[in-house]
């Protein structure tokens, strides 16, 4: 049994002075209790209760690299003596969006931003000035950050209507009343809104992989066919890469799926868990800023040590062979645990690309869309989880994995191991 007193306690402690005893809404619903790190260490976490574990939660997915990585170490100690953030020009700013120039495909300019939310906004935002239209599509069970105008829910009387609810309280319908929803992968429901809504539409988001709603792939053609309907609309196509930017490949979704949507948002990963978001595309797309059609700002955009860190981050992940490493990983620790559950008599579903994945119980065909996630059993998987971290093996609660450029053989091992074990108890 996990003993997790000392976290226990950290936790009643925070509460009292800590609004909802966590930093973040999504950390407080989780068992056994939310824990509290001493340190971490390449893979590893330490938790205050003397537990080693490794990680696949890499902080939500930032750290790609693990954490107390000698390079991404040496690039943010040598910008500490020189400025922390000059709210000013810098010429490694200028180096970091050369870089990226270089490895994202399609992509000629960018903005910097400090996290996936903001950037969402930025991209949002730009569109809607490069349009002259309001409306905003996205999809159901997609995540684009928390603020009113994209935090929504469909209507659940009628899905396909593209009409948004609320999340939670404090949002307005004024927010968000131009905001629509439909399910993923289903072009018809687009096609139909496009139509109902002819030339008010400024952009359609989406995450190219549905990372935040059970790791659902796109079907055969699908992501190109909602570009093409954009273009065809004379709307704007965003993916948000906050997830598979730095993951999937190099370049992203739009290398790993060769795709070229208008723009690309970018957080999480690209800096290795250092605060940093960006907005890519075309040069086009961003007159709007220039002629001063629309504003784009932020005290900590492009701030040195982030830069430093993305662009330490990007070199060490473009060495050979080190997203071919991570997609091995991933699909050596997703049919491990396929087999342990045939071997323990557990129907199991892994879903997902490369270094992200989402292992669903109790579901005998793999869900293409959020809704079809909803029917897995959660609480078997709460019960794995929790056997897991007996084996010393640390899991984000609903049921994704994410694999960094350091775990190596011996983690793996060590995790498989784990999964068998743990698959026999639940
Ligand atoms: N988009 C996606 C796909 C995300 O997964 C997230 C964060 N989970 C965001 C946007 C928001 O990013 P942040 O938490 O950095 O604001």
């Amino acid at each position: 049994m996990f003993q997790a007193n000392q976290s226990s306690a950290l936790y009643d402690r925070a509460c009292k002075t800590l609004a909802q005893g966590v930093s973040s809404g999504l950390r407080r619903h989780v068992t056994p209790v939310p824990l509290y790190f001493d340190h971490a260490n390449g893979p590893y976490y330490y938790d205050v209760d003397g537990h080693e574990l490794i990680d696949y939660t890499l902080a939500w997915g930032p750290l790609i690299l693990g954490s107390n990585h000698p390079t991404l170490n040496e690039a943010i100690s040598k910008q500490l003596t020189k400025g922390y953030t000059y709210g000013a020009q810098h010429e490694a700013e200028i180096n970091l969006c050369e870089l990226l120039v270089e490895i994202l495909p399609g992509v000629e300019q960018v903005i910097l931003s400090n996290t996936g939310s903001e950037a969402a906004q930025a991209a949002v935002r730009i569109a809607r000035a490069t349009t002259g239209r309001d409306k905003v599509l996205r999809f159901t069970g997609h995540y684009h950050g928390w603020f009113n105008n994209i935090l929504v829910a469909p209507n659940d009387q009628d899905p396909t209507s593209g009409q948004a609810a609320s999340v939670c309280g404090g949002q307005p319908t004024t927010e968000f009343a131009d905001t629509l929803i439909l399910p993923w992968n289903d072009i018809a429901v687009v096609k139909k809104l496009f139509e109902r809504y002819e030339g008010q539409i400024a952009c359609v988001i989406t995450e190219p992989l549905l990372a935040n709603g059970g790791c659902c792939e796109p079907q055969d053609g699908y992501l190109q066919s909602l570009i093409d309907l954009c273009h065809k609309h004379g709307a704007i196509s965003i993916f948000d890469e906050v997830i598979t930017g730095f993951r999937l490949a190099l370049g992203g979704a739009r290398e790993y799926f060769q795709l070229n949507p208008d723009l690309t948002i970018y957080a999480k990963a690209i800096a290795g868990g250092f605060p940093m978001g960006a907005v890519a595309g075309r040069a086009e797309i961003f007159d709007c800023l220039r002629d001063g059609r629309t504003l784009h700002m932020g005290t900590y955009n492009g701030n040195c040590l982030s830069v430093a860190a993305a662009t330490a981050t990007i070199g060490v992940l473009r060495k050979l062979g080190t997203f071919e490493r991570m997609h091995e990983y991933g699909r050596t620790l997703r049919s491990a645990i396929e087999s342990a559950a045939t071997r323990h008599k557990q129907q199991v579903i892994t879903c997902g690309a490369g270094s992200v994945f989402s292992v669903h119980f109790g579901l005998d065909s793999t869900p293409q869309t959020f809704s079809a996630t909803l029917k897995a059993d959660k609480d078997t998987y709460l019960g794995f989880k929790s056997a897991l971290l007996d084996h010393g093996i640390h899991t984000v609660h609903d049921g994704r994995w994410y694999i960094s450029a350091v775990h190596s053989k011996k983690e793996l091992e060590k995790t498989i191991n784990a999964i068998d074990k743990s698959m026999a108890v639940i």
